[in-house]
């Protein structure tokens, strides 16, 4: 629709009707596929905006139309689709694509690995997004990454969780690493696109379910089966989304069009960020206000069994590789090695400001 729109709007001015030829010789149009349902807050309408800005930056030269799960391909075949050019680009969440490599989960999180900002530093200013570059390189991909969304909580569940037994038979939605996690502790993990969550919570399918937080599950209405809401989204400190772009692609745009493509995505990384920490609070407030959701905690001997289970699922991902270049074990390794040195910084700095935080001072005017 912006697209229209927009190169109306240039062929009705009359400079752009005069630059018209020019631009029309090197107008290129890609599809951007996605996994989020038509018009979700944040994740998809951010990948529209993406879409748009690139298109708007480029001055319509390269023109992105995006595409919502299921319009083009299934909501978890971005990966398949990018692969094989039936789309340029997409907008998904790496982790969707552990079935490709055990590697592609640490670019979007790792229970108990990295918060959004972390993450953000280990691709950009660690050795991530060589990693990742490696990582895709075999399936003519390359990603860069393309918004985040904050802490997430744990999830919904029907009935409170008191121990770790509490866990045990229940079928919940969770992907990749976590539905791992949660499956050492008794759960039958359930990998669903959001759009599917709600129905089959509705339908008994699945007891529980983890998406994203508040914002996103106050949309897609799971208040209305579940009334207990968990934090400690120690699954999620800080999920990364991507965006993926077919090698062959990427090679036949002229460098600047790359640049523009590269600084709308770390655009899109801040952006979508900035809009879930904005949105959460408010969100947070209605289903506890107005839908009676009750928040939780896990407890603390739950936290450490999944914890542990991390664990052995970090061992099983690294045993696993049985890559030529090592490339999980390496990035495994570095992941680690990241969480080493950041850690010690982020403890007693962002840490410990949020610790003192919760203390009961409170700012109150006096007039
Ligand atoms: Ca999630």
């Amino acid at each position: 629709m912006k697209r229209r729109s927009f190169l109306k709007a240039a062929s009705v001015g009359g400079a752009s009707v005069v630059a018209a030829p020019a631009i029309s010789q090197g107008l290129i149009e890609w599809r951007m596929v996605t996994s989020w349902p038509k018009g979700l807050p944040g994740l998809g309408m951010g990948a529209e905006r993406l879409a748009a800005n690139i298109t708007a930056m480029s001055n319509g030269r390269l023109t992105i139309k995006p595409y919502a799960a299921g319009e083009l391909v299934p909501a978890l075949g971005c990966f398949d689709a990018v692969a094989s050019g039936t789309a340029q680009m997409s907008h998904d969440a790496a982790y969707y694509h552990t079935g490709k490599s055990e590697g592609c989960a640490f670019f979007t999180a790792f229970p108990f690995g990295f918060t959004a900002s972390e993450l953000e530093g280990w691709v950009k200013y660690g050795n991530g997004q060589q990693l990742w570059d490696e990582l895709y390189q075999p399936f003519g991909i390359r990603a860069f990454m393309a918004g985040n969304s904050g802490t997430q909580m744990l999830g919904w569940f029907k009935k409170e969780i008191r121990s770790v037994a509490d866990l045990n038979g229940l079928k919940f939605r969770a992907p990749g690493n976590q539905g791992r996690v949660l499956q050492k502790l008794g759960v039958t993990p359930v990998t669903l696109p959001g759009g599917e969550i709600f129905p089959a919570l509705q339908s008994g399918a699945i007891d529980g379910a983890e998406w994203i937080g508040p914002y996103n599950d106050l949309a897609l209405g799971f208040y209305q089966v579940c009334k207990y809401y968990y934090s400690h989204g120690y699954h999620e400190p800080g999920a990364g989304l991507q965006l993926m772009i077919n090698e062959q692609a990427w090679q036949t745009l002229p460098k600047d069009l790359q640049e523009i493509v590269k600084v709308a995505a770390e655009a899109s990384n801040r952006d979508m960020l900035a809009e879930y920490m904005a949105r959460s609070g408010p969100a947070l407030r209605t289903l506890v206000q107005q839908h009676g959701v009750i928040v939780r905690g896990l407890p603390e001997d739950v936290l450490m069994a999944c914890g542990e289970k991390s664990n052995e699922v970090l061992n099983e991902i690294y045993a696993g590789d049985t890559s030529p270049n090592r490339i999980v074990k390496r990035i495994v390794e570095d992941f680690l090695k990241f969480r080493e040195d950041v850690i010690p910084w982020t403890r007693i700095g962002e840490q410990a400001f949020l610790n003192a935080r919760r203390l009961p001072f409170e700012f109150k005017l006096k007039a």
